[in-house]
């Protein structure tokens, strides 16, 4: 997976901040480093949706179960 450094300089991320992305080689996926979104890459071209992100594993979310506390 080689993404363009032009282009990962450029692009941003399309939730209000507009923050750089980091680029994860391992994953394959883009990461803002202000919200944490993962953002995955497909044949080289990155999908900047915000509907398409994962939201970061961090935080006091917890989707896999559900607790009825
Ligand atoms: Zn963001």
């Amino acid at each position: 997976m080689a993404l363009d450094p032009q282009l990962l300089e450029i692009i941003a991320c399309p939730d209000t901040h507009r923050a750089p992305l980091a680029h994860d080689a391992a994953t394959g996926t883009l990461t803002c480093t202000e919200c944490g979104r993962r953002f995955r890459v497909e044949d080289d071209i990155p999908v900047m949706l915000l509907d398409e992100a994962r939201t970061a594993p961090t935080g006091p979310q917890h989707t896999d179960q559900e607790e009825d506390r």
